[in-house]
């Protein structure tokens, strides 16, 4: 059984733009939000080897410092050709200065090393997992995706981390290129085109009607 989010949120993450996604989506449902960040909560380690053991990490500290329920997301892009990478380490790829232009750079110079060219060889993914954590224990743990290629050179200067790299399958445009709402709006106001927003659109169908 899935169980209903009713009353205010914090939300387990230090990460400006993802924060500002967060909020915006739960915001169409009453859901109030505070953020880790805003409460000064320390982050915790992320030791888990996926991305939904990591959000639960998150929320799950979160949840036990506040008492209140927590809201986290564990996120990055999965680079096929780079087994993987660099995956549930796509922040720290960034290094402590979040230098995602070098981060993108390592990207395009390893594939090239490997000779991925072509799309086909260039696949990539980006995956959002969702978890909400109830003080009582309850878990509720979503998994969205959005599938496209590695772009170069990137392209763009809206949205985060990866976004000017990343072109959706049947865009012509990069992430980078497109508004927040073209990016994540859920319909009708968007197109709920990213991992995060089609995960959200789980959870609300689960947890918020
Ligand atoms: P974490 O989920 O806080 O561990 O970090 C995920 C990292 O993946 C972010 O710092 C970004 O570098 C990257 N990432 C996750 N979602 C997106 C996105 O929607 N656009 C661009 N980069 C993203």
């Amino acid at each position: 059984m899935h169980r209903r989010l009713t009353g205010p949120v914090v939300i387990a993450t230090h990460n400006p733009g993802k924060l500002a996604e967060m909020r915006e989506l739960l915001a169409p449902y009453g859901i109030e939000a505070q953020s880790a960040g805003e409460l000064n909560l320390s982050e915790p380690e992320e030791t888990g080897t996926t991305f939904a053991a990591n959000a639960r990490i998150k929320a799950e500290a979160a949840m036990k410092a506040t008492g209140l329920v927590a809201f986290a997301d564990d996120s990055g892009l999965v680079v096929e050709a780079l087994d993987g990478e660099p995956g549930i380490h796509s922040a720290r790829w960034a290094g402590p200065d979040k230098d995602f232009r070098g981060a993108m750079n390592r990207i395009q110079t390893l594939l090239m090393e490997r000779g991925a060219k072509t799309p086909e060889q260039r696949r990539a993914h980006f995956i959002a997992a969702l978890c909400l954590a109830w003080p009582d224990g309850h878990l509720e743990e979503f998994e969205g995706r959005v599938d496209g290629i590695v772009n170069w050179p990137p392209r763009g200067t809206a949205g985060f981390g990866y976004d000017p790299l990343f072109l959706p399958d049947g865009s012509l445009r990069t992430f980078g290129q497109m508004s927040a709402d073209e990016k994540h709006s859920l319909p009708p106001k968007g197109k709920g085109l990213s991992h995060r927003a089609r995960a959200f659109l789980m959870l609300a169908d689960a947890c918020l009607r």
